[in-house]
C-alpha cells in the first residue's frame, strides 16, 4: 500500500460517520434556563458531536413518552409540549422551533414491526430542556421514540438492538431519563436537607449502574432488582431507567463509554450522562 493509498483509507475510516449513542440524565425541567456544570457539559458534548460528525436527525428515547405500543413521531413540525405544571411561567415561554424528521422516523418504523408511526406527540422536556444546550441553533430535526410502558425491560434492550444500523445513518440516538429518579423522595429530602443533598443509598446505585456499565455487565442492569433495597429506592418506576437501557442496548463492546457528567443531587436524582462511541 502507498502512503497515498493508506492516508485516503484512513480519511474513509474516519468518514464512516458512525455516530455515537448519549445517555443524558436530564432532572429538574429548569435547566432548561440555567447555566450551570451540567448544562455547560451538554454544551460542550453537543458542539463535539457536531464538529466531528454530520447529524442528519435526533432521535430521542424520552422518559415523558410513555404509551401502549411503541411509537414514532412523523411529524414534519413537531410542536413543543410543555409537560409539567407549577414551573414559573418563563419555562413555558421556551421555544426550540425545530423541524421532524418523517424520513428517519419512517426508516426507524421499518426495523421493527411492532414499531407504529404516529402523529400524535410532539417534542416533549425529555428532549427539548436537554436539546436546548446540546444544539442551541435547533437547526438539527429532531423525532422521538416513545415508550412501550407494558412491557418488560429486555424488551427494551432487544428493541434497541434493533436500531443499530440509524446510527450510520448519521441518527444520533439519545436516551433522556435519569437512573435514580425517586421524587418522592427528591422532594422529602430537599425540604430537610436542600437540593444539592445526596442520599446514601442513591449515591451507591448509581456508582453500581457505572460499574456494570464499565463491565459491559447489561444483564444486571436488566435485573436491577437484585441489586436489593438501593434499586427498589432509586427506580420505584421504570420511567426514567429504561431510555438508559435504548443507548446501553445501542453500542457496541468495543466502544468507549465517556461519561460526561456525574452528580447525584436533589437528593434521590442522579444526572448522570455518558457518550457511548
Ligand atoms: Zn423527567
Amino acid at each position: 500500500m502507498t502512503l497515498g493509498e493508506l492516508k485516503s483509507a484512513s480519511e474513509s475510516f474516519q468518514n464512516t460517520n458512525k455516530l455515537p449513542i448519549l445517555f443524558v440524565g436530564h432532572g429538574n425541567p429548569m435547566n432548561a434556563l440555567y447555566d450551570n456544570s451540567f448544562t455547560r457539559s451538554l454544551h460542550t458534548l453537543g458542539t463535539q458531536i457536531k464538529n466531528d460528525f454530520k447529524i442528519n436527525a435526533v432521535l430521542v428515547v424520552s422518559a415523558h413518552w410513555l404509551t401502549d405500543g411503541t411509537f414514532v413521531n412523523i411529524h414534519k413540525k413537531p410542536e413543543i409540549i410543555y409537560d409539567f405544571s407549577g414551573f414559573p411561567d418563563e419555562l413555558y415561554q421556551v421555544k426550540y422551533p425545530v423541524i421532524g424528521s418523517p424520513e428517519f422516523a419512517t426508516e426507524t418504523a421499518k426495523l421493527n414491526s411492532s414499531i407504529v408511526t404516529s402523529n400524535d406527540w410532539g417534542i416533549d422536556h425529555g428532549s427539548w430542556t436537554i436539546l436546548k444546550h446540546l444544539f442551541p441553533l435547533a437547526d438539527i430535526p429532531v423525532f422521538q421514540l416513545s415508550i412501550d410502558y407494558y412491557k418488560p425491560l429486555q424488551y427494551h434492550f432487544d428493541l434497541a438492538a434493533q436500531l443499530k444500523s440509524l446510527r450510520e445513518k448519521g441518527v444520533l440516538i439519545i436516551g433522556s431519563g435519569n437512573i435514580v429518579h425517586n421524587l418522592r423522595l427528591s422532594f422529602q429530602t430537599i425540604r430537610t436537607h436542600g437540593e444539592e443533598y445526596a442520599l446514601d443509598w442513591a449515591i451507591e446505585f448509581d456508582e453500581w449502574i457505572k460499574k456494570k456499565i464499565d463491565s459491559r455487565d447489561f444483564k444486571s442492569i436488566i435485573d436491577f432488582e437484585t441489586s436489593g433495597e438501593m434499586g427498589k429506592l432509586s427506580v420505584p418506576t421504570v420511567d426514567h431507567y429504561v431510555p438508559m437501557i435504548y443507548s446501553l442496548a445501542l453500542s457496541d463492546k468495543s466502544e468507549p463509554v465517556i461519561y460526561t457528567h456525574e452528580e447525584v443531587t436533589f437528593g434521590a436524582m442522579s444526572m448522570r450522562c455518558f457518550r457511548i462511541g
